[in-house]
């Protein structure tokens, strides 16, 4: 393995990244560096705590060092998190630089940030919602000599999922100046590439972790087979035994629903299990606070949605708890990355119901591995499962009176003004849309039915003629009989 100085690195880079306790490079770090300090665009697809953010922040650094202006360098990321996570290895890591740095995402306040832009940080760190609507928005500062533009999870800042970067994207693309380095990094990059290749035009550098498995060797992974009444007991009973017999482990569970995020936090602490929970309906603040608590191990247990997914680096997380299976093996992915990072043992957990095995099957085909079965005492789990299923109940009653459902609704009107949408006029193009969609259902079935109904003629038709023929058969015989 080569050492940082054969990469190419600065001494001055090398001495903070051993500050840090990074003394050799990442495969990832090995591979792309050397090509994008030779002015290259760079994919990478690694694994998640393979060191992919230090692999793009550290030739970054080392290219501002010599020609240092604002901006250089613009990052995008899919959460808010993330950018403060970048944003904090560019500081750490460029520190003799007196590097300026500035984070613009959703959530905060936008007049403090169009400040912070006018006054040319060397970087800026963005979500790529809350930056489009500054340059929408304001002309005090411009992305016009940007040299470096790092997608950063960049399959899912285009994909359109449940948070539809792409229109955002188009913006900041059309600011940004054509000669630029682009970097472009994942750990799954395979949907989007063709995409991806037409934002990094410059015949870039691709590189992909030659390991088949997407996941680490060091992270030990393991389903339940629970009914679904059953596994909030199973939950339960797996804490308690992980805090009895690690009282320091760190765990995150993963659920699919800001509310039941909400509902089993509140259960759990009703059992005095020390619990914080993230997820995209609380307020910016409370989310900082939240992973600040976790982080510090003041709480030992996280339960998010998956806006966590995604490459937070939480060095000290053992356990992720899938509390449903994820219905995309990327998901997966991203989620089981949250634990087993930089050469780390970690556990994962997948519930899984009786629905999910085709799930489950479809994650073990991605990541070329099998799940291994997690023996539980099925006895102990019973014994808690009347008490652990009125607990969430009395939550779920606790949580309905707080208006949860309502500022839901709240916020998602909120965010489609905020995209110049009426909210009523979405909720009747929404109905006429679900009444056009009924029709084309019925129409189907009608022609299915009639198809069906055509072919059921068909088959009757041979064992009607057949009947024909054996009557005329009969008749003819009883004829020739003379009955
Ligand atoms: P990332 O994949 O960027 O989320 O990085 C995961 C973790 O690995 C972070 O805590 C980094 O500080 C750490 N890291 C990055 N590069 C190295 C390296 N070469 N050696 C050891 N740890 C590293």
């Amino acid at each position: 393995m080569s050492d940082f100085s054969s990469l190419g690195l600065s001494d001055w880079l090398i001495q903070q990244c051993k500050q840090m306790g990074i003394n050799k490079p990442t495969p990832v770090q090995e591979n792309c560096l050397p090509a994008i300090l030779q002015g290259r665009d760079c994919m990478g697809c690694a694994k998640t705590g393979s060191g992919k953010t230090a692999a793009f922040v550290l030739p970054v650094l080392q290219k501002l060092s010599e020609d240092p202006y604002g901006i250089f360098c613009l990052v995008l990321t899919p959460t808010r998190e993330l950018a403060y996570q970048i944003a904090e290895q560019f500081r750490v890591l460029g520190k003799p630089l007196a590097l300026r740095d500035c984070i613009i995402v959703g959530g905060m306040d936008m007049v403090t940030q169009a400040l912070e832009l006018s006054k040319k940080p060397h970087i800026v760190v963005a979500t790529p919602g809350r930056l489009a609507d500054h340059i929408r928005s304001s002309n005090t500062f411009n992305m016009k000599q940007i040299r470096f533009l790092i997608l950063d999870e960049a399959d899912r800042l285009l994909e359109q999922g449940c948070t539809d970067f792409t229109k955002d994207l188009e913006v900041i693309l059309s600011v940004v100046p054509a000669k630029r380095q682009t970097l472009l990094f994942s750990a799954t990059l395979t949907d989007t590439l063709q995409e991806l290749k037409s934002i990094a035009m410059n015949k870039p550098f691709f590189w992909e972790s030659k390991s088949e498995v997407r996941t680490v060797e060091e992270l030990d992974q393991r389903y339940i087979l629970t009914p679904e009444k059953v596994k909030d007991a199973y939950l339960v009973h797996l804490i308690q035994k992980f805090q009895d017999e690690h009282e320091d482990w760190s765990i995150i569970i993963f659920t699919n629903t800001c509310k039941n995020c909400q509902i089993l936090m509140m259960m759990l602490r009703e059992f005095d299990f020390p619990a914080v929970s993230l997820h995209s309906m609380m307020k910016q603040k409370q989310r900082f606070a939240n992973l600040a608590k976790f982080k510090s191990g003041v709480f030992k247990i996280l339960i998010a949605t998956d806006v966590a997914a995604r490459g937070l680096d939480i060095p000290t997380v053992q356990v992720v708890i899938n509390h449903n299976t994820p219905g995309l093996p990327k998901i997966y992915i991203h989620r089981v990355g949250r634990t087993a990072r930089a050469g780390r043992h970690g556990v994962s957990l997948t519930l899984v119901t009786q629905y999910d095995i085709h799930l489950v099957q479809a994650i073990e085909g991605q990541i070329q591995a099998k799940l291994q079965e997690y023996s539980v005492e099925e006895s102990e789990v019973l014994k808690i499962l009347t008490q652990v299923n009125v607990t969430r109940r009395e939550c779920e009653i606790k949580l309905e009176s707080t208006d949860f459902d309502e500022k839901k609704e709240i916020n998602k009107r909120k965010a489609m003004i905020l995209e110049g949408k009426d909210p009523d006029l979405e909720q009747k193009r929404r109905e006429e849309l679900e009444k056009i969609r009924n029709k084309r259902k019925k129409f189907k079935q009608r022609i299915h039915e009639s198809i069906q109904k055509k072919q059921d003629a068909i088959k009757r038709k041979p064992q009607k003629k057949k009947r024909l023929l054996q009557e005329e058969g009969s008749s003819h015989q009883s004829h020739e009989t003379g009955e």
